[in-house]
């Protein structure tokens, strides 16, 4: 349909709203471009802020730009059959000169636009890298062993543990860092970034210690958008008075420990030989009677096969015990092994 125009005056040319093409297309822009785009690049982990959201996976640093370009390029609802090409022209320090080229059809004619835009990449600190630098913390990871100190080679092993644990687990969670470690009279308090990491980190002490892990959540602020609490976790690894080789009393038996694992101690009964689990959550019910260092060493005098006579070393009393089948190889004369419990000689091989 032709009309007059009244821009031009022209009167042969086609309409486009109230005026003809060639004074539609004065004033069109197919494309729009912002003058100047900035993306955000964490300068510690090299996480990128990308549509509101930080995300650390690799990308090239051109393919950073030519993503903000994508981003930030619109075109306009009347072009058709549009061909965009994205070119960086040159990258110096932080900014990147680039150009936009667009061919496409605008009511039935062709046209060409190029545009030029500077992308500049910030160097920032994401919210995880700040987080990092402000010391900031989920969790506290509490070792403490239960009725004793701690020694300093179990101090070594458990610092060599939680950075162990947090090495590994540092690979997906960028949390898993220490910031602190408080050395206590009781023991150690290991400050953990995460409480993901920081529970990692108390089930790998208890695997080498064994032990009981509980936790305490404290509320250290609230959300006053969400009315959420945010809540810090205190975790406490005790670890068991008694170790490998000592003495203990567990449902009035009284056993040697063999191994201590993470959920169960294994105990030897000292009277009938018997192996016996006792799940590591019974800790409490297990007694220390006797340390591995309490063990006394004496002289057989005589044996029959049911008596074994020894001395007891505290006052050189002869004692008769009952002859077991590990002792029968046992001469007059050679020394064995003993540990006074309730004032009870046993004998151990
Ligand atoms: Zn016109
Ligand atoms: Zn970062």
């Amino acid at each position: 349909m032709k009309m007059f125009c009244p821009e031009c005056g022209s009167t042969d040319k086609e309409m486009v709203g109230d005026v003809c093409i060639d004074c539609f297309l004065k004033e069109f822009q197919m494309l729009e471009l912002p003058k100047r785009i900035e993306v955000q690049i964490c300068s510690h982990c090299n996480s990128k802020l990308e549509e509101g959201k930080w995300s650390d996976e690799f990308i090239p640093e051109e393919e950073i730009i030519f993503r903000a370009l994508e981003r930030n390029v619109e075109v306009a609802d009347e072009v058709t059959d549009e061909n965009v090409s994205l070119e960086i022209k040159q990258i110096k320090g932080t900014i990147a000169t680039c150009g936009v080229e667009i061919v496409g059809k605008v009511h039935g004619t062709e046209i060409e636009e190029s545009h030029e835009t500077e992308v500049k990449i910030l160097k920032t600190v994401c919210p995880t890298c700040s987080k990092v630098q402000s010391g900031y913390y989920e969790s506290v990871i509490q070792f403490r062993a239960d009725k004793r100190e701690i020694k300093s080679e179990e101090y070594d092993k458990a610092d060599e543990i939680v950075e162990r644990t947090l090495i590994k687990q540092s690979k997906k969670d960028k949390l898993a860092y220490c910031p602190q470690i408080a050395r206590l009279k009781e023991g150690r308090d290991y400050y953990i970034g995460s409480l993901k990491s920081g529970k990692k980190v108390a089930e790998a002490l208890t695997e080498e210690f064994g032990g009981v892990i509980k936790e305490s959540p404290r509320l250290i602020s609230e959300d006053k958008s969400t009315g959420k609490g945010l809540y810090r976790i205190w975790i406490s690894v005790r670890i068991p008075e008694f170790e490998v080789g000592d003495f203990v009393k567990y449902e009035e038996k009284i056993m040697k420990v063999t191994s201590i694992g993470k959920s169960s101690v294994v105990g030897e009964d000292i009277s009938t030989n018997k192996k016996h689990n006792i799940p590591m959550k019974n800790m409490e019910d297990i007694e220390l009677v006797k340390r591995s260092s309490e063990v006394e060493t004496t002289t057989i005098i005589s044996k029959s096969p049911s008596i074994i006579q020894i001395l007891d070393p505290s006052d050189y009393s002869a004692v008769d015990l009952e002859m077991k089948e590990e002792f029968t190889d046992y001469n007059i004369g050679d020394e064995i092994k003993l540990i006074k419990i309730d004032n009870y000689i046993y004998l151990i091989d």
